[in-house]
């Protein structure tokens, strides 16, 4: 076993398909079992869920695990579908959605995969996607055989739209963009879908919460926009599993025709209960945001302090170049130190490493190691 719980790469098997052998697969953010440890590399949120999603997690809740779940998490694509009408009449819109503009999946991850299976497989022209974003994106590319355009971000680390104005069967971007955290004016995302009606544009929501605008207000307008979110950032359900879809109802029909030729329970009952849950609790949803962009805003400051260059920020981590050293290195000395940051070895972000942002007082054990190993 890995470091990362993952089997070795295993060598090619006259038993597997000609499919897998030509799989790669995505390598999650490395999840260490060392216990005194300042984990700032996979985004995960630092606060407990909200104290509703556990008293979820009652005998009669666990005994009823003996049946399977509702199939089509109808309870759950209500709350969510009720949820961002509710949220978005406060900002004068008269969006309203039912549970026939929402899709729950397994994280949304596998939200994602079935939407490359839905809308980007089998078109005649490359789906378009930044040159430095998600990188799970080629690796779903490489399984439903999808091809595709990577567009340069510009010198500032932003999406160029006008780059996208080109035949395509299908665009995906993170918005905010990760690794770069950084996020693109909803205006701007309206302008493009003006002009890109063809073809699905799949916008990822994952870290949306800290500071985002939202696409979820144009989902009426736009028949092929759909907007994906999770619940494993800002609602701190990363081990529960839960991501969702918002979109058209004709959009949401392929995605359950294709979770139904998958799997047909991909949630299972205690996490779409603990799902429901997190939605209701806004006050802390909020609290646990604010808290975030909060600290966020005081280690960006700090790193400055320290001669780091920073990207501009709507998300729950930072990408941060020193001055002083290579990020190669320094990722390996706050390793020693038991933090783990993650580093891409890649073109043009390989001078950076992304933190996560954590709590106050693991920023503040982050700052200090970053200022004595500067120092030292
Ligand atoms: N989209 C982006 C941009 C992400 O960074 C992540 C987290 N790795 C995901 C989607 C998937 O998150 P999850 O499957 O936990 O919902």
């Amino acid at each position: 076993m890995s470091v990362n719980n993952l089997p070795e790469t295993a060598d090619v098997s006259p038993y597997w398909s000609e499919i897998v052998t030509e799989l790669e697969p995505y390598i999650p953010g490395e999840q260490p079992q060392l216990v005194s440890l300042i984990k700032l590399n996979t985004n995960e949120n630092p606060y407990p869920p909200s104290p509703q999603v556990a008293a979820v997690y009652t005998e009669q809740a666990i005994a009823d695990l003996r049946c399977y779940p509702d199939p089509a998490s109808m309870a759950l694509r209500e709350k969510i579908a009720a949820y961002y009408t509710e949220k978005n009449l406060d900002q004068n819109s008269d969006l309203g959605l039912t549970a026939t503009n929402v899709f729950v999946g397994n994280g949304s991850d596998e939200v994602l995969a079935h939407a490359f299976c839905a809308f980007f497989s089998g078109r005649n022209e490359p789906i378009l996607f930044p040159d430095i974003s998600y990188s799970f994106y080629p690796v779903y590319c490489n399984l439903y055989r999808v091809d595709s355009v990577q567009l340069p971000l510009d010198e500032s680390f932003n999406i160029d739209f006008s780059l996208y104005m080109q035949k395509n069967g299908g665009v995906i971007f993170p918005n905010p963009n990760a690794p770069t955290s950084i996020g693109k004016p909803l205006a701007s995302i309206e302008r493009f879908l003006q002009k890109n009606t063809d073809s699905v544009v799949i916008v990822d929501e994952a870290y949306i919460d800290f500071g985002g605008e939202s696409a979820v207000a144009l989902v009426d307008q736009y028949p092929n926009l759909l907007v994906v979110q999770t619940l494993s950032k800002s609602r701190s359900l990363a081990g529960a599993r839960l991501g969702f879809a918002i979109g058209n109802k004709d959009l949401i029909a392929a995605l359950i025709r294709v979770k139904d030729s998958f799997n047909s329970y991909p949630i299972d009952r205690l996490t779409e209960a603990a799902g429901i849950a997190a939605f209701n609790d806004e006050a802390y949803f909020n609290d646990c945001c604010q808290k975030i962009m909060a600290t966020r805003n005081g280690l960006v400051r700090d790193l400055k302090q320290m001669g780091f260059q920073v990207l501009p920020s709507q998300a729950n981590f930072l990408m941060a170049k020193p001055s002083s050293m290579a990020a190669a290195e320094l990722f390996e000395c706050l390793r020693a130190r038991h933090i783990i940051v993650r580093f891409f070895n890649k073109p043009r972000i390989g001078d950076y490493l992304r933190i996560t942002i954590g709590t106050d007082a693991d920023m503040q054990v982050l700052v200090q190691a970053l200022k004595d190993i500067i120092a030292g």
